[in-house]
């Protein structure tokens, strides 16, 4: 999916605007991107239309160029398609926090078992692991020996006692033992089948549980979205666990499960080991399939930093020689915002590399500017030429700010000096003047 995608940015470069005619070759690409990692169909179509619609008109803002930023709206639509917000596992108000597993056999339900105790256990709860798979005594071997290496409790029985009467024993077991999570293992099928559906709804019904999970194999791409639809219309489940994600290069399944079932992944598996389980961060993945952090990062600061219309004010004001302290102030610090990423810095045209210590340099002196600044009037913000010709109110300044007249001389300068750099760095040619300063 990732190197699909690239290709949908590159035809892009050198775009000065967003229009419906520059886009649609680069959202045949996105669209055929989500096509071979196995999205559905209905879900590919609204993200590209919804990616459309707010791509059009999109044009060049603070040296974002419309190519970056059209990756940050792919990235904040498949965000959005997955979620938006992790979801979090539910614990019960009161007694044991019962979580049913469920799910085709091999998709791996056995081991998120002793995943997810491992995983509580790092929470602070304690855990106990039931075997409800009873069709074979390897599948209950396989879960002690789980447990074991996790240091979780396993409750067992026999390979004759209903799944169903060993899930309501082992949380009576879990109540005694004031256990906080019940984690009942279950059997899978190969395909779904009457038969497992009918012993899910009995197990559910033993024991209420707090969530229901359906464990699906991300490998399998759209079909897992189909398969939590379907489960969740027989049984009722809370979500779901995608497991093998670690083999999983299309994601697919990660795109489809929310949208198509309306049901979240609340965690993902990524390995064999006990720790490879974690809650599933929508916004994560979806920057993982881009494979564009740096772009999204940046393009995220940048409008942080300063809106459009902000910088088309400045501008103005610039143009008309308007520039005052207050501008001054906004500027400076929107600058001094920037320079605490200075890994962005470096992807900004014309700034160059910046030192740590440069940073650190600049924010210690936009200190003592604004306190220079705080102490003047409005007039003397808006009319920096009063200060330029007055000695009296630049005494009157340091001794307010606790500086010294030579930091308030020096910090009026700085600000004629500024006018004409960006009169300048905005090609006008007649630039400015600067004034000196009367004693
Ligand atoms: P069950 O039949 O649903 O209980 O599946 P199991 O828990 O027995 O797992 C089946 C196989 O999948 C085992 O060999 C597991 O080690 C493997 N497996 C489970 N989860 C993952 C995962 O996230 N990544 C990888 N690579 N393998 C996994
Ligand atoms: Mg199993």
């Amino acid at each position: 999916l990732t190197s699909g995608l690239e290709a949908a940015w590159t035809k892009l470069k050198g775009e000065d605007v967003l229009t419906k005619e520059n886009i649609a070759e680069p959202m045949r690409d996105i669209r055929r991107a989500l096509l071979e990692a196995d999205v559905s169909l209905p879900v590919v179509r609204r993200f590209v239309q919804a990616v459309s619609e707010q791509a059009v008109g999109v044009g060049l803002i603070r040296g974002v160029r419309p190519d970056q930023q059209l990756v940050k709206i792919v990235n904040d639509e498949l965000v959005k398609l997955m979620g938006g917000e992790v979801s979090d596992l539910v614990f019960a108000k009161s007694g044991p926090t019962v979580i049913l597993l469920a799910g085709l056999q091999g998709v791996g339900k056995t081991t998120v078992c002793a995943k997810l105790a491992f995983y509580l256990k790092k929470l602070g709860k304690s855990c106990l692991l039931v075997a409800g798979d009873v069709y074979r005594p390897a599948a209950i071997d396989q879960l002690s020996i789980l447990g074991e290496q996790v240091g979780v409790p396993v409750y067992k029985e026999g390979t004759d006692v209903k799944p169903s009467q060993i899930a309501r024993n082992g949380l009576e077991e879990a109540k005694k033992k004031k256990i906080d999570v019940v984690i009942v293992d279950t059997a899978g099928r190969l395909q779904i089948d009457k038969s497992m559906m009918e012993e899910l709804k009995e197990v559910k019904k033993a024991v209420n549980p707090t969530e229901v999970l359906l464990v699906v194999d991300a490998m399998t791409g759209q079909e897992a979205a189909a398969l939590v639809t379907t489960f969740n219309i027989e049984i009722g489940i809370t979500g779901a666990i995608l497991t093998k994600l670690d083999g999983d290069s299309r994601g697919g399944a990660a795109l489809s499960v929310r949208e198509v079932s309306g049901k979240p992944i609340k965690l993902v598996g990524r390995g064999e080991r006990m720790e490879d389980l974690e809650p599933f961060y929508p916004d994560r993945m979806a920057g993982r399939i881009l494979g564009m952090g740096d772009v999204l990062s940046f393009v995220e600061k940048a409008q942080e930093v300063m809106k459009q219309e902000d910088a088309e004010e400045l501008q103005k004001k610039i143009m008309s020689a308007k520039f005052d302290f207050n501008d001054f102030l906004k500027q400076t610090r929107a600058v001094a915002k920037m320079g605490s990423m200075s890994r962005v810095i470096g992807m900004i045209p014309g700034m160059g590399k910046v030192t740590p210590s440069q940073i650190r340099e600049a924010e210690k002196s936009l200190k003592i500017m604004e306190s220079m600044i705080n102490v003047m009037t409005d007039e003397e913000r808006e009319k920096p030429e009063l200060l330029a010709e007055s000695p009296t109110r630049r005494k009157r300044i340091a001794s307010e700010s606790g500086k010294t007249e030579q930091q308030v001389s020096q910090l009026v300068a700085q600000l004629f000096q500024m006018r004409v750099r960006m009169k300048n760095l905005l090609g006008v040619m007649e630039g400015g003047s600067i004034p000196a300063l009367n004693n």
